[in-house]
């Protein structure tokens, strides 16, 4: 094992690939109701998701690395048209923004040579550039690898989760929207008839 940088803390970063471009990209969720919750809406928010201490300008660098991710996600996934759809931006901007953040915190290695040579991963950045990157690189790595193909945009009513199907046959990001999904169609038929 290699020394990670001490930004490793929790919560997030107990993260890492694609459990952690998934949690980063599910921190605005719908709030029941035809509007968005957004767990980073607030500099505390922030801090409490990321376990990294916030100001206003590492908010919005995070909110935005966060539309970019989920830009690249409805890519992937085809995501038909959904809630967040306003906030979404075109690849070109969404890759701009999420190669930047990872090339914030360059990593570079580190020979150290007491009883015997140890490598250790060194960088400069501080813990918000450090965490966003670790983010960033998240889902590069998730988005150019071979998990990419198991993305799904949840079709739940007014979901927009995204999550990688763990088998076949999964249809929706938890059971809830299956059952949600079910009760609206039944409601529907019902008031069809
Ligand atoms: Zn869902």
């Amino acid at each position: 094992m290699v020394d990670l940088p001490k930004c490793v803390r929790e919560p997030i970063t107990r993260l890492a690939g694609v459990a952690l471009a998934l949690e980063f990209a599910g921190t605005v969720r719908h709030d029941g109701h035809g509007g968005l919750v957004d767990d980073l809406a607030t500099p505390d928010g922030f801090a409490t998701w990321a376990g990294v201490p916030a100001d206003e300008a590492l908010r919005r660098r995070a909110v935005e690395l966060r539309w970019a991710v989920r830009s690249l996600f409805a890519h992937a996934a085809q995501a038909r048209e959904r809630l967040d759809a306003p906030h979404l931006m075109d690849v070109g901007r969404a890759l701009e923004i999420v190669n930047d953040a990872a090339a914030r915190a360059p990593r570079a290695a580190r020979l150290e040579w007491d009883e015997q040579p140890t490598l250790r991963y060194v960088d400069s950045a501080d813990d918000g550039d450090r965490l966003l990157a670790t983010v960033a690189t998240a889902a590069i790595e998730f988005l150019a690898g071979g998990t990419r193909a198991d993305l799904r945009a949840c079709p739940g009513p007014r979901c927009i989760r995204y999550f990688v199907k763990a088998h076949p046959r999964q249809e929706w990001c938890k059971p809830s929207c299956g059952n949600r999904a079910r009760v609206s169609r039944h409601y529907h038929r019902g008031r069809d008839s």
